[in-house]
């Protein structure tokens, strides 16, 4: 396999062939309860009907027409998400850093229109994660993820602390274009930011003249029991980008805007090929019409509950913190148990996992993941930590 495909990713030795609702199946015969859902991006699981029909019936209709044109479904889904999620507009595109890009671009391009040319800047935090392009990888603020390797990084970003409110006092001035946040930093480790923190970062960052913007690609729509893990914050953010899950498992991105960010980008500021196309807006139609019903994101807070209590209840003596929102759960460990051997001894047994920060591991289910799975997955999860114990 390492052959075929460049192995950039230190991929599993399992060969998955198909999935349905959140078990997958390997070609070795065996059977996986989905704890990760290509890292929620398949957020109403494998093989969703009305996902599965949405996506075909595009096919035959199309699937590309390039942004040269609007497509009937490209509107249909612009106008859902915006009316859903009340931005006024949105740049769509292929994946979260392709979104974070856009991001970027448009905090750089207000900053030029609201202040000249210094006012550039986007302040970052610690433990974020924003992406693999050069830029987004310069925003994250990992020093792991800026490999001398390569560089040169661009320039024009700058990294606080979290939750340090003394340092807001200085992390702000007239060369700040804007503040980039994640809600709850999922590679980070599941850190769910102290909202009182995040209220306060974003009106010292409005004070100094510049606009917040919020990374939701991991935590937004429905992941964490509600639509946008933003509104939950009371920050109402001037963008906002999306995409992991967005689209069920078609790749899309999207970058939303309002208020003093709207109508900052004008024709021939931001474009991309495949951006937007038919196909990724059929099923990111079916996904904003399942998600946004509110039935549908209360079992998502349910059934995270339910999962944290129930790991919580086994008291096993590695785990030093069990925390998330929604069904974004991060397990923090010991340093006496590495998160790396726990998720390989749980696919071993057949659960699928995956691990965030240097300790936590991290599970992100489909959202509509049936209790049945949710129970068998815990069974596993519950052997495996066990295990570790002896
Ligand atoms: C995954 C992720 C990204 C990068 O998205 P890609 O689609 O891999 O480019 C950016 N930000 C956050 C918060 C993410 O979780």
């Amino acid at each position: 396999m390492e052959k075929l495909i460049v192995n950039n990713y230190g991929s599993f030795d399992v060969v998955l062939k198909k999935g349905k609702g959140s078990t997958l199946y390997a070609t070795n015969g065996r059977r996986y309860i989905d704890f990760v859902s290509g890292i929620g991006v398949n957020c109403l699981g494998h093989n969703y009907k009305p996902l599965v029909k949405a996506i075909s019936s595009q096919v035959k209709k199309q699937i590309h027409i390039s942004n040269y044109y609007f497509s009937d479904t490209g509107l249909d889904f612009a106008n859902k998400l915006l009316s859903l999620t009340g931005y006024e507009g949105a740049y769509l595109g292929n994946s979260g850093a392709e979104a974070n890009e856009a991001a970027i671009k448009l905090a750089r391009k207000y900053g030029q229109l609201n202040g000249g040319s210094n006012r550039k800047t986007i302040v970052t935090l610690e433990s974020s994660f924003h992406g693999r392009t050069l830029a987004t990888l310069t925003a994250t603020g990992q020093t792991k993820f800026h490999p001398e390797c390569f560089e040169p990084y661009p320039s024009g970003f700058k990294t606080i602390k979290a939750n340090d409110f003394e340092c807001l006092d200085s992390a702000f001035d007239d060369t700040t274009a804007a503040l980039f946040i994640e809600c709850v930093q999922g590679e980070g480790g599941v850190n769910i930011l102290n909202k009182e923190w995040v209220q306060a970062a974003a009106a010292a960052a409005r004070k100094a003249g510049a606009i917040v913007m919020v990374d939701e690609v991991q935590t937004g729509i429905g992941r964490t029991g509600t639509l946008l893990a933003s509104s939950t914050f009371d920050i109402d953010a001037e963008v906002v980008t999306l995409a992991k899950g967005i689209a069920g498992g078609v790749p899309m991105g999207v970058c939303l805007f309002k208020g003093k960010a709207n109508k900052v980008f004008v024709a021939g500021d931001h474009q991309s090929t495949f951006a937007g196309n038919p196909l990724a807006c059929a099923a990111g139609c079916v996904v904003l019409d399942t998600v946004s019903d509110k039935n549908f994101l209360d079992e998502v807070v349910k059934k995270g509950e339910y999962i944290r209590n129930t790991i919580k209840s086994w008291e096993i003596p590695f785990v030093k913190e069990v925390r998330g929102k929604g069904l974004m759960i991060g397990i923090q460990l010991d340093s006496s148990v590495k998160p790396f051997d726990v998720e390989v001894e749980c696919l071993n047994q057949g659960l699928c996992t995956t691990v965030a920060g240097s300790d936590v591991v991290r599970f992100l289910p489909p959202l509509n993941i049936s209790y049945k799975e949710i129970d068998e997955g815990l069974a596993i999860f519950e052997y495996v930590l066990e295990g570790f114990c002896k």
